[in-house]
């Protein structure tokens, strides 16, 4: 029996005026350990991400209520379910911004999505948010505070969109980074890599993931050596079962180990994308 772990909140950074929070779902059993942030400014509360199962978001949102500020709006970083699920059960009153190819999903495949879910049971949401606001890359003054957006292609998924506020040395990463997790695989490590490697010549010192704790550079570098070793063992023929213990060997200290199933079919297999 593995102990109930509690779900870890975190004020990542404090810096003029502003505070950055990560709430981390618990990293027991299956969970994936998603993280969404908040970031707090003088008036008003920006949102990163909804959660996966419906009980987390449902605390994300209690504890961002908490902070007694009001939520302006909401993030979605991009199209995997364990991002957007929770935003139909908790943030429906709050206006949500996405890529417009995020938003196409949604329309097009959120519904399949959801009903692929269906063994989830009542920790997936009962409908799909369809956001109505497009996120476009470029900057933007949010009371008092400047956001830089991007769109980034061909990493962990096809489209990603990156929140950073570069006078507070805060970069929002969401999936191009798993801290201290494993990582979710692509056909796409090569551009990833070099993604990141840019990370890594940047000027920002703090890095909010997807999955698991806000990172430094070190945890960047890390997925970097992850990436590699993993394009390394895929060339070299290994694949499923395989592959995933050799990898389990490489990073026995890694958590969230349930990604591996998520992801394999789609790897090495043809299954749907989502
Ligand atoms: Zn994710």
């Amino acid at each position: 029996m593995v102990a109930q772990l509690p779900d870890p909140i975190i004020i990542a950074r404090r810096v003029g005026g502003v505070r950055f929070h990560t709430f981390i779902s618990s990293f027991t059993d299956d969970n994936i350990a998603n993280a969404t942030h908040i970031i707090e400014s003088e008036n008003k509360l920006v949102l990163v991400d909804g959660q996966f199962l419906v009980p987390y978001a449902l605390k994300f949102r209690e504890y961002a209520d908490s902070i007694g500020k009001p939520i302006d709006r909401i993030y979605l970083s991009h199209r995997h379910p364990d991002h957007w699920f929770g935003l139909a059960a908790a943030f429906n009153d709050i206006p949500i911004y996405a890529l417009a190819e995020t938003i196409e999903f949604l329309k097009e495949d959120g519904e399949a999505s959801r009903q692929d879910h269906w063994k989830m049971g009542n920790l997936a949401p009962d409908t799909v948010p369809i956001p109505k606001e497009v996120a476009c890359a470029g900057e933007e003054i949010i009371d008092g505070v400047r956001y830089v957006f991007d769109e980034v292609v061909d990493t962990e998924i096809d489209f990603l969109l990156t929140i950073a506020l570069p006078d507070l040395g805060v970069f929002i990463a969401q999936d191009l980074i798993y801290s201290g997790t494993h990582l979710y695989l692509t056909q796409s490590m090569n551009h990833w890599i070099q993604v990141l490697q840019g990370m890594l010549l940047s000027d920002y010192d703090l890095f909010l993931a997807g999955h698991g704790v806000p990172a430094d550079r070190n945890e960047v570098a890390g997925n970097i050596e992850y990436l590699t070793i993993a394009m390394d063992a895929a060339g070299r023929g290994l694949v499923n079962e395989e592959f995933k213990r050799f990898m389990l060997e490489q990073y026995p200290e890694r958590k969230c180990p349930a990604i591996f199933n998520i992801y394999m079919p789609r790897l090495f297999g043809n299954a749907r994308q989502f």
